[in-house]
């Protein structure tokens, strides 16, 4: 049985036909994984940090929350000035109540690092290595794991065609069947059943660099909220790379569905002229209040409440 099997794997690798098997693909997003609590260990904490004041916070709160990703930037963000009721801090006589209204007041005033806490993670399958390229760019509060073109060797191509190439795709398959005959070609020059994998990888390796740019591959990309937040804001904007829009589109919505506390500032705009063109980007997501886009001109943060009666302390202050 081994013996046959690897005869199939062999004959589905190189083959032998000059049928291109290239195939159009579209990018998809999974949310693979998320930041879960410990609530045993949360709740011996909690009564540590602030006895029945703070177990009985806790117990409002998970009630009502919606994800414990949430769940945990809250009590990170209260545990800065012990908010979890009154009476912990002497300089707190007031606390807001729901979660909703804390979070909002902590995204309003640009506290951003009890987004930190909670992170998400992504597999992003059939992308370019164009959006693999401009993803890596961000560098904060990220981990990449990238399929290895090293030691993959693809047995076809896949390809998203993107909205501005559709009256050609005609062209762009008769283009990439080329490139994919070709390099099976020169693919099937080498003996692979006599090479080490050693020397298979430094092929491989070698063999990528006449792939296009465009065929598709897989990522997973993990950060936490407060990168999905900066990264959904600068790659759905309009002059972003569609395809890169187009997947965090998809990360935006899930964020927006899933994390509705963390994610209730962004706001997507339809955008008429794209649909118009057949785009299936047609949304914006921005983020009221406050924007960090460097292609835009940034609205000004809302004015700090520095009234320290008024204001309730939701989170670690920025600097
Ligand atoms: C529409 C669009 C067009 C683009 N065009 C080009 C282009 O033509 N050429 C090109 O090279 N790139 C281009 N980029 C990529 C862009 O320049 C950034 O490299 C990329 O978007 C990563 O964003 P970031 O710098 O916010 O990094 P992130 O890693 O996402 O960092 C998040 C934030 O952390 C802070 N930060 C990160 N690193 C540092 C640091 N070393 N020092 C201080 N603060 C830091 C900054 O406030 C930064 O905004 C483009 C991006 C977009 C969205």
């Amino acid at each position: 049985m081994p013996r046959k099997l690897k005869s199939d794997i062999k004959s589905r690798q190189v083959p032998r036909d000059k049928e291109s098997q290239m195939e159009f693909v579209e990018p998809q997003v999974y949310l693979i994984a998320e930041s879960k609590i410990n609530f045993d260990q949360l709740k011996a904490m909690l009564a540590s940090v602030g006895e029945e004041t703070a177990t009985s916070w806790f117990a409002r709160t998970k009630e009502a929350s919606k994800s414990e990703g949430e769940l945990l930037t809250e009590v990170a963000g209260r545990i800065c000035y012990k908010s979890f009721g009154v009476g912990l801090n002497p300089n707190v006589t007031k606390i807001r109540e729901s979660s909703r209204d804390y979070i909002d007041n902590t995204l309003s005033k640009g506290d951003g690092s009890i987004f930190e806490h909670a992170t998400c993670t992504f597999a992003f399958l059939n992308v370019s290595r164009v959006l693999t390229h401009e993803l890596v760019r961000h560098r904060v509060g990220v981990a990449i794991s990238q399929e290895s073109l090293r030691y993959v060797r693809p047995t076809h191509l896949r390809f998203w065609l993107p909205p501005d190439l559709q009256e050609k795709k005609t062209e762009v398959k008769s283009i990439v069947e080329q490139i994919e005959q070709n390099y099976h070609a020169l693919e099937r020059s080498y003996g692979w059943d006599k090479l080490n994998f050693d020397a298979k990888k430094r092929i491989t390796s070698a063999l990528r660099r006449v792939m296009p740019e465009g065929m598709a591959t897989s990522i997973v990309w993990s950060a936490n909220h407060r990168t999905i937040r900066h990264v959904i804001a600068m790659r759905t904007t309009e002059s972003a790379e569609i395809e890169i829009r187009f997947v965090f589109d998809k990360v935006a919505r899930m964020m927006k569905e899933r994390f509705p506390l963390i994610y209730n500032d962004f706001e997507f705009t339809e955008l008429e002229e794209r649909r118009e063109r057949g785009d299936q980007s047609t949304t914006r997501f921005e983020r009221r209040g406050w924007d960090f886009h460097p292609w835009r001109d940034a609205p000004a943060l809302p004015p700090r409440d520095l009234n320290p009666h008024d204001r309730e302390v939701t989170g670690c202050q920025v600097g």
